[in-house]
Parts: structure tokens; C-alpha cells; sequence
């Protein structure tokens, strides 16, 4: 009897997804994924900073921020989502905007899940000058784990585990295949040396990704015409009581709410979906309150497993 009771419980839970979740989609091509909308902030309600572009049920990840392997697995049809291009084994090519924590920490996760699960071709990653070091480091790290998959009794094959990195060193289209293209551009992010922001043209949409930025004519330039541009955002009624120290390191590293209207205002893309929000205390409202006295265009404010 438990053990039918158990049956029955897994197959509910392979029948429905239950992960709340708001689908803006217009396209059956090219879907924008918010894996993680969060930020350094351990809010339990954001996953770590990660997106994926999905074209043709193929996945591209951007950024690997702490939880994008779960979030993702979330809208797969193995756990009841629609998402075919989300089965984490699928996940084979990766963007990184630059190496900061906040981008990372889910780097593991993003090599050895999906090879754990049967991914059977190494993961191709493009990302700024170390990544190439910061892979090599997590595979000596995870040395152990890897020999004992591939030499112990479990079936494991020899290429998921492995990843070809490609550093990204000048403005330039990175990545090109039947379904898009990608191209890096630099941004400002304090002086941190190499932060890159992306533009992903589809067959049907034109995305820009800002990653952490200062604000700058680059995402003005690239955002010109875009479908929808995902910037990152922090409260300006929040930063106005932080002390000097930290507004100088937020002013100089992050966007606020009132600048990202201003260059929104000159960009003028169809959508803006906010991610990497520093909210500090202000409400979504709030956040998007300040925007509009500067942007009367649509901004939504992004939440994790929101689909576009
Ligand atoms: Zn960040
Ligand atoms: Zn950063």
C-alpha cells in the first residue's frame, strides 16, 4: 500500500508543474528565460544571476549564477514543464558575462550535472580572459568525483565531463549556428578589467543582455532596435541611504533605476526586463515607479522561471 502511495505521488509530480511561473512569450522560435534574477544577496526567492536563450528547443545559457541547473530542470518536461529545450542534458553551449561569484558559483553544477544526467559532448563556453583557468581549477577540484564516475561500476560517459572554453578578447560576434548569432561587448563594471555584455539575434528577436554595468553608450547603441534588452538595476531610493563608501562602489559598478530610464529613453527597445535588481527595501512598484519618470516605454520586472 505505501509503496503505491508513493507511485502515485511520483506520477502527480511528473503530471504537473507546480513551480509559479508567468509566461510572456510571443514566439515560438526564440524563448528568453529568467533562470536566476538575483544578485550577491542570498534572497531565497532569486536564484543566482543566469538566463537562458532557447531557439528551436536548443539552449544557450548566459551566466551561472548559483541554482540555473534546478531553475532550469524546473520547466523541463521531466519535471512537468514545457520547456523541451530545458532538459538539462541538452545544456551545451554557455555565455558568461565575467567572472564575479555572483556569476559563477553554478559553474560546477552547469559541467557536471548535465553529464551526470547524460550529456555525452563536452560544454562549450565563451567567456572573458580566465576562464579557461577558472575551469581548470573546478575540474582538479572535482577530480575524484570524475574518475570515480568514469571508472567505477556507474555507466558515465568520457566527453560530458570535459569543456572547451573560449576566451573572449575584442567586440566581435562570438558564436554563430543555424538557430543565431552572438555578439560580446565591452561594458563598465567599476575596474573589474574584462566585463562583457551580449546581443543574441535570432531568426525572429534581437536580445540584449547588459550583465553588471555601469551606464554606457554601448547598451545604448547595441539596445537600439532590440526586442527585448534585460538590465540589470538598482533602487535609487535605496542607494540615497547608503553611506559614501558604498555609493561610489554602486555608482560606479551598477545602473540605477533613474539612468536605466534615461538610456532606455535613448535605446528605445520594444521590452525591458529588469534582472540583478538591488531593491533595498523598495517594492517592485517602487523600482518601477523611478524608471517611468524617466521611460514611459514596457519594463517588467523580472522574476526567476519568467519565460519571454
Ligand atoms: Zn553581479
Ligand atoms: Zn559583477
Amino acid at each position: 500500500m505505501k509503496n503505491k502511495i508513493c507511485l502515485l505521488i511520483l506520477i502527480f509530480s511528473g503530471v504537473a508543474n507546480v513551480f509559479a511561473q508567468r509566461d510572456f512569450s510571443d514566439s515560438e522560435t526564440t524563448k528568453l528565460v529568467i533562470l536566476g534574477s538575483g544578485n550577491p544577496n542570498p534572497s531565497p526567492f532569486q536564484s543566482g544571476c543566469s538566463l537562458a536563450v532557447i531557439v528551436h528547443d536548443t539552449p544557450y545559457i548566459v551566466d551561472f549564477g548559483p541554482g540555473l541547473i534546478r531553475k532550469a530542470a524546473a520547466l523541463s518536461p521531466t519535471f512537468g514543464g514545457k520547456l523541451k529545450g530545458l532538459e538539462v542534458k541538452n545544456i551545451k553551449r554557455a555565455f558568461l558575462t565575467h567572472l564575479h561569484s555572483d556569476h559563477t558559483t553554478g559553474y560546477p553544477d552547469l559541467i557536471l550535472t548535465p553529464w551526470v544526467i547524460g550529456r555525452n559532448e563536452p560544454l562549450e563556453v565563451y567567456g572573458p580572459e580566465g576562464i579557461q583557468e577558472m575551469t581548470s581549477h573546478i575540474l582538479k577540484a572535482y577530480e575524484e568525483d570524475i574518475k570515480y564516475r568514469l571508472y567505477g561500476s556507474e555507466p558515465a560517459n568520457d566527453q560530458g565531463w570535459r569543456v572547451n572554453c573560449h576566451e573572449i578578447l575584442k567586440e566581435s560576434v562570438v558564436y554563430k549556428d543555424s538557430n543565431l548569432k552572438v555578439e560580446a561587448f565591452p561594458v563598465h563594471h567599476g575596474t573589474w578589467p574584462n566585463a562583457w555584455g551580449f546581443r543574441f539575434t535570432t531568426p525572429d528577436k534581437i536580445i540584449v543582455i547588459s550583465g553588471d554595468t555601469a551606464p554606457l553608450e554601448k547598451i545604448i547603441e547595441y539596445a537600439k532596435g532590440a526586442d527585448i534588452l534585460v538590465h540589470e538595476v538598482y533602487s535609487k531610493k535605496g542607494f540615497d541611504t547608503k553611506n559614501e563608501i558604498w555609493q561610489n562602489y554602486h555608482s560606479e559598478h551598477h545602473t540605477s533605476t533613474l539612468e536605466l530610464g534615461e538610456m532606455a529613453a535613448k535605446a528605445n527597445p520594444r521590452l525591458i526586463v529588469l534582472y540583478h535588481i538591488l531593491s533595498w527595501g523598495s517594492s517592485d512598484q517602487e523600482l518601477l515607479d523611478e524608471i517611468d519618470t524617466k521611460y514611459k516605454g514596457k519594463v517588467i520586472f523580472g522574476k526567476d522561471l519568467d519565460v519571454f
